[in-house]
């Protein structure tokens, strides 16, 4: 059994071929060229979907090819609509363009819902045996992909999922979708940079200001390292995160008392630094936390051993990784719902 996989960013276009007794065989990564318009892109993602199956289909079955798109994405259509990461994409139909030209079965995604998905079949949800998930994603955006009873949740347009929309702070940081404090402004690697870029600005962060010197802004990884290194701006720029996803991960908690939750993205790397200030508000403000963390009293019958909430354990690889497996997945609960 042979899948193709594509992760499709608004930078990088990464695409592999992968068997679920090997892995990823063979993997081929192309710039994103975004300004030749979505017709090219496209072209460039199917002749190197046709490449690599024409290199690795020896003896095996194509079962498929996933796409993991940046949204917003709807479904079942396959059509994009004014995804900020891919300008100029608004209404283009995907799933339809790539099937016209591949004519072969194409699946797609949002990239959060393929990155849950990579970590239910080959991460944390399998290393914890659990059947639904929630995982959010803090990269440039804020993504999130949930996992009900084995199946992606879509809701009623393929656009469920979007926590990374919630309000926080109701007057906060305009967000991207329109709305005042999402998620996202908050707990991104754009948001860190962002909190780091005002402090300096404002003349409150003197260590921060002189690591900067020369460049036009810091990159959240960046922050973190001065946090390590005892920067007590950074520090609290990273509580500050840590407290907005926290407050966030609360409601979740409280809506769906899923037995894990996972923190993946760039940002994630950082668990160490926004970890602390997340757990004392999911204590302060979940009380279905603060009854089901592991070791508390209503746990012992929950899968997983109580609600989990963990930095991912496939990192940048699962995007591609979900692409490569969203059309087993899909045979797989088309089979069981039969
Ligand atoms: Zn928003």
């Amino acid at each position: 059994m042979l899948t193709i996989g594509v992760d499709l960013g608004g930078t990088n276009l990464r695409i592999a071929a992968y068997t679920p007794a090997i892995g990823i065989l063979r993997s081929i990564a192309l710039p994103t060229r975004l300004e030749a318009g979505p017709h090219a892109v496209v072209d460039d993602m199917c002749s190197a979907i046709l490449q690599l199956i024409d290199q690795c289909s020896e003896g095996r079955k194509l079962a498929g090819i996933g796409v993991g798109s940046p949204g917003p994405l709807e479904l079942p259509a396959g059509r994009l609509h004014h995804p900020p990461n891919l300008p100029g994409w608004d209404k283009f139909d995907l799933l339809g363009e790539m099937e016209k030209r591949l004519r072969l079965p194409v699946a797609i995604e949002g990239d959060a819902n393929v990155a849950v998905l990579a970590e239910y079949t080959l991460g944390l949800g399998k290393e914890l045996g659990v059947d639904s998930l929630c995982m959010l994603t803090l990269g440039t955006g804020v993504g999130n992909g949930i996992i009900l009873d084995g199946k992606l949740w879509h809701g009623a347009a393929g656009m469920g999922g979007e926590a990374g929309h919630i309000t926080i702070d109701p007057e906060g940081p305009l967000c991207g979708c329109g709305n005042r404090g999402c998620l996202e402004v908050l707990a991104s690697a754009t948001a860190v940079a962002s909190a780091g870029e005002r402090l300096i600005k404002a003349g409150k962060a003197q260590g921060l200001a002189k690591l900067q010197t020369g460049r036009a802004s810091l990159t959240a990884l960046e922050l973190a390292e001065a946090a390590r290194c005892g920067d007590k701006d950074a520090i609290s720029i990273y509580a500050g995160t840590g407290r907005a996803l926290g407050i966030g991960l609360a409601d979740l908690i409280n809506v769906f008392n899923l037995p894990l939750y996972v923190i993946g993205g760039g940002v994630a790397q950082s668990w160490d630094l926004l970890s602390p200030s997340l757990f004392e508000e999911l204590e302060k403000r979940s009380y279905v936390y603060a009854l089901t963390a592991p070791g508390r009293a209503a746990s012992s019958g929950m899968p997983g051993g109580g609600t989990q909430v963990l930095p991912a354990k496939l990192e940048a690889e699962a995007g591609l990784l979900g692409a490569c497996i969203l059309p087993l997945h899909l045979s797989k609960t088309a089979l069981a719902t039969c």
